[in-house]
């Protein structure tokens, strides 16, 4: 079995309040990981409006989703935190008083002190296409992500979709597939333009098909795809031959795995906390931001912030219990500010 890695404090879910919680667990000397489904940090406002504006972050009068997170990473770098992207956290289980041991789907191990669950609605799972069977095939030749391009080398590749997943895996498997076709179900794509020029490009070049339809059916073994029946939208049928299927129709939030990590759960998805600490039915696990529920609570991002100051708080003394805590103000606390690299 694989070394644990050992933290402070471990936050699932690395979204604009786990991002925030690093800035204010740092102030009070514990150190962070982070893990994150996604291949990004910024949870919602990365992976759903990164380019919409937000007016309500307080001294913040306007930015978009994606200038917010930035300024949080520059925000928290003099804390280094640790990012484990692309992982979703599987299991917690208490083996400590407090201490967890933490499981992702990827089979990495680590040991907290305090688990601090900052993970939105959930985790985003990919759509899955309306292909009967499909579910025979995934993970063994239909994917809904890249982790290692490498995988799909000299691959006859499937890529389905028009929106900015689809068209970036074309463009970066393009080069090392020995085939590849991206079907859309018509000739208007919602990827950035100059994306879709590059793509075009390599269709012009015949480097790549592109093909309008949509799969109706797939024929292969154990797992296996040979070829993907494809409906053109006129009706008539034909097929790709392809080893691997990549489908990119968008992501949906699910509670995921957080359902059974023994944490008393509302309504069977938002975790109840009190107000003092934002901490869970489980001492030394916290809840912060869209994921937990206390009466009044709202989804803001905002509140988000607020409760993860207090979370800091209250897992100081579970890191530290011998020593004292003192409130101290970033403008005024030398010490506070050597943290922040200031002086
Ligand atoms: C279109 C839109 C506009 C909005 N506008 C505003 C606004 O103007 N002002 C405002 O305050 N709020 C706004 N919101 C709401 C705001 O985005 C959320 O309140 C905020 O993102 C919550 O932050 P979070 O860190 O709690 O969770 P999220 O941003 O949801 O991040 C949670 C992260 O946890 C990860 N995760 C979940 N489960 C696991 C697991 N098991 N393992 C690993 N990782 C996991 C997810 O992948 C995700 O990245 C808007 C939301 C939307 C959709």
């Amino acid at each position: 079995m694989n070394e644990p890695i050992k933290t402070d404090v471990l936050i699932i879910g690395a979204g604009p309040c786990g991002l925030f919680a690093v800035f204010e667990l740092g102030l009070l000397d514990m150190k962070c990981h982070l893990i994150d489904i996604l291949d990004k940090v910024g949870g919602q406002c990365a992976e759903l409006y990164p380019e919409k504006p937000i007016y309500d972050i307080p001294g913040v009068p306007f930015t978009t989703a994606q200038g917010l997170v930035d300024a949080l990473m520059t925000q928290i770098k003099p804390f280094g935190p640790t990012f484990h992207l692309q992982e979703m956290v599987e299991t917690i289980e208490k083996i400590g008083d407090p201490l967890f041991r933490v499981k992702t789907d990827q089979g990495k191990l680590f040991e907290a002190k305090v688990v601090l669950i900052a993970a939105g609605g959930g985790s985003f799972q990919p759509k899955r296409p309306p292909i009967p069977g499909i579910e025979a095939y995934e993970e063994k030749s239909v994917f809904y992500s890249v982790r290692k391009m490498d995988a799909f080398r000299d691959k006859r590749i499937l890529i389905v979709g028009g929106g900015d997943s689809a068209l970036d895996w074309t463009l970066n498997l393009a080069p090392i597939a020995s085939h590849l076709t991206l079907l859309h179900r018509r000739d208007q794509f919602r990827a950035a333009p100059d994306s879709v020029n590059k793509m075009m490009a390599l269709v012009g070049e015949g480097k790549i098909d592109l093909v309008l339809g949509q799969v109706s059916s797939l024929q292969g073994e154990d797992g296996r795809i040979a070829k993907a029946i494809v409906k053109r939208n006129d009706g008539s049928d034909f097929h790709i031959a392809c080893d691997a299927l990549l489908p990119f129709f968008g992501l949906t939030m699910k509670l995921g795995p957080v359902a059974d990590w023994g944490i008393a759960l509302k309504d069977g998805e938002l975790i109840p906390v009190e107000t003092a600490a934002f901490e869970t039915s489980v001492p030394g696990i916290f809840a912060i931001g869209d994921i937990n529920w206390y009466p009044g609570k709202l989804k803001l991002i905002l509140c988000g912030f607020h409760e993860a100051s207090l979370a800091a708080q209250k897992a100081h003394h579970y890191v530290f219990p011998d020593k004292r805590l003192v409130f101290q103000y970033t403008t005024s606390s030398s010490s506070l500010q050597k943290k922040l690299g200031v002086r």
